[in-house]
């Protein structure tokens, strides 16, 4: 056994399994062969089309209920005979089978994208029907997610959001990727999963198909072919641990009782099981993008009032924020953002996007109060991106038209932060959205994993903009929670509860961990190590120093 490989731990727990690796989508060969045989090309291409539509009728038989449905249905279409029609005439010009099934697809995705929003959502269907049928002519692995019909670790250069969505969580035991940072999308797919999760790990590159592995997602470390006896160790660890942090439940609060808020961040419908079930009043941060994903159209107001009052009704009793649609950059939306922005990431996104759609906006507030209306859930809303206390001001206004008193803003941009105590003056509440603040302090983009030391919230500069925000709340006397990842940090969670926040919303997951930390330290502590953390040079500095002084106090 030799030393573990290192990286991020994203996602806590301890898992060990072999290793099912993510293949990239496969890239055609320029096209130099003259096919001779076409008759035995045109077979060669059929079958093919034929093994992936098989492999979809497994895989659909093996799933049931809705994604079953979906899968019969990217089977049909990999037997559709108009498809055949077209890699006929193309083998007959002479081109190879892989680039006949290819262009025959690409035509097939031209006339689809044309023809009306219905068909056009099916796009993304094709193209992975395409994807495959191509790599099995080319004898390379299947890309996207593996499906290797047992339990296992993947491993991954990075996950994008649209390989998270076919992610199962039956059979991926936990994640490692080489890229990716603490507020990537691997990290919130594996926590919002509960699956345990390694993030910035590069020599994860080097990990083969089918290799054991040992995966620890607190320490942040893979261990190759580990021993029975690591395996049992690091089984028997992970148990005492979930029993431990078992024994303490209820609301969140430090050892001399301060109570601080434990709330849940979720993504979509799929997550609402897991985080019902959690000890936690309520939700933080409720996602609304899901909704609006993969479509070529906003969904109406009656699909959207029937999402929510689902939501709101599992919720019932408890406290839901739902952040309103955070459209553009790393969730970009086919029929809001423009493909040519030049820098998407500072363009019109979030709350922006209402100055060019504002009826977005509009429609997606009364369907939330007309699913608020229903009644016993306690709806706030919050907008995402917003830069001054006009913007704060105008949206709260408009919440309120709509029947939402209780409306707030994300702080996402260091605009929002330095301006904090006008910024809250202007609404009900402040929620930190640390992902994007790191990003916008540090001028570094979220997605780049390589500038994963910029990202980290422990930097004192991210923790300074974090303190201004919480003491311009604290003045108002108005709540500041922090709905970023930087929350689910049962060590961080104790220096932003020391800055002033006053709610912590996190992965169902996560919640154990935090209120465990809170409930072994005071508030004084967490107000020192705030200033041991604030008085660092960098995030690494600061979260040792933290360490240490959590360690002896
Ligand atoms: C954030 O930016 O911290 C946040 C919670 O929003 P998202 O990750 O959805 O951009
Ligand atoms: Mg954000």
């Amino acid at each position: 056994m030799s030393a573990p490989l290192t990286g991020i731990g994203v996602s806590p727990g301890t898992v060990a399994g072999p290793v099912a690796r993510m293949s990239p989508p496969p890239q055609l060969p320029p096209q130099t062969a003259i096919v001779e045989d076409s008759a035995r090309e045109l077979d060669t291409a059929k079958n093919a089309l034929e093994a992936v539509g098989s492999d979809l009728d497994a895989r659909a038989a093996a799933a049931g209920g809705e994604a079953a449905d979906v899968l019969f249905a990217q089977a049909m279409m990999a037997r559709d005979p108009g498809l055949v029609e077209k890699i006929t005439e193309r083998v007959a010009k002479g081109e190879t089978a892989p680039h006949a099934v290819s262009g025959a697809f690409e035509e097939y995705r031209a006339v689809l994208a044309n023809a009306g929003a219905y068909m056009a959502e099916r796009v993304a269907d094709l193209y992975d029907i395409r994807t495959r049928a191509v790599a099995k002519l080319l004898g390379l692995p299947m890309p996207g997610i593996p499906t290797p019909g047992h339990p296992f670790v993947l491993v991954a250069p990075n996950l994008a959001p649209a390989d998270t969505a076919t992610i199962d969580a039956t059979q991926v035991l936990g994640i490692v990727t080489e890229r990716g940072g603490p507020t990537s999308h691997t990290a919130i797919l594996a926590k919002s999963l509960g699956l345990p999760a390694v993030v910035a790990c590069p020599d994860a590159a080097s990990l083969a198909e089918g290799e054991q592995v040992l995966l620890d997602g607190s320490a942040g470390t893979v261990t190759v072919s580990p021993s029975p006896e690591a395996v049992a160790e690091a089984t028997g660890r992970e148990e005492r641990r979930k029993a431990a942090l078992a024994a303490s439940s209820g609301p969140g609060r430090t050892s001399d009782g301060r109570g601080v808020q434990l709330l849940l961040n979720i993504g979509g419908e799929g997550d609402l099981e897991r985080a019902v079930a959690a000890d936690a009043e309520g939700v933080g941060l409720f996602r609304t993008e899901f909704l609006f994903l993969d479509r070529t159209s906003a969904p109406t107001v009656d699909e959207q009032v029937a999402v929510y009052t689902r939501v709101f009704s599992a919720f019932r009793g408890r406290k839901v924020v739902v952040r309103t649609l955070d459209a553009g950059a790393d969730k970009p939306l086919g029929f809001v953002t423009q493909p040519d922005e030049p820098n998407p990431a500072l363009g019109i996104r979030g709350l922006r996007t209402s100055r060019r759609f504002p009826e977005l906006l509009e429609d997606q507030l009364t369907a939330i109060a007309r699913a608020a209306a229903s009644g016993g859930t306690e709806v706030w809303v919050m907008a995402p991106m917003v830069s001054t206390p006009g913007e704060a001001s105008a949206f709260a206004q408009m919440a309120r038209i709509a029947g939402l008193p209780k409306a707030g803003v994300m702080v996402e941009v260091p605009a929002a932060a330095l301006r904090a105590s006008a910024v809250v003056a202007a609404c009900e509440f402040l929620s930190l959205g640390t992902n994007d603040l790191a990003q916008y302090t540090f001028a570094a983009d979220r997605m780049e994993g390589e500038l994963a030391d910029l990202l980290d919230p422990w930097q004192p500069a991210l923790l300074d903009l974090v303190g201004m925000a919480a003491s311009a709340g604290g003045a108002a006397g108005k709540p500041v929670g922090v709905c970023g990842e930087a929350a689910s940090d049962p060590l961080l969670a104790l220096v932003l509860v020391g800055l002033g926040v006053t709610s912590l919303s996190m992965a169902p997951v996560s919640v154990p961990d935090v209120r465990a930390s809170l409930a072994s330290h005071t508030f004084d502590e967490c107000r020192m190590f705030a200033s041991l953390a604030r008085a660092t040079a960098d995030g690494r500095s600061a979260r040792l120093a933290v360490k240490e002084a959590a360690g002896s106090s």
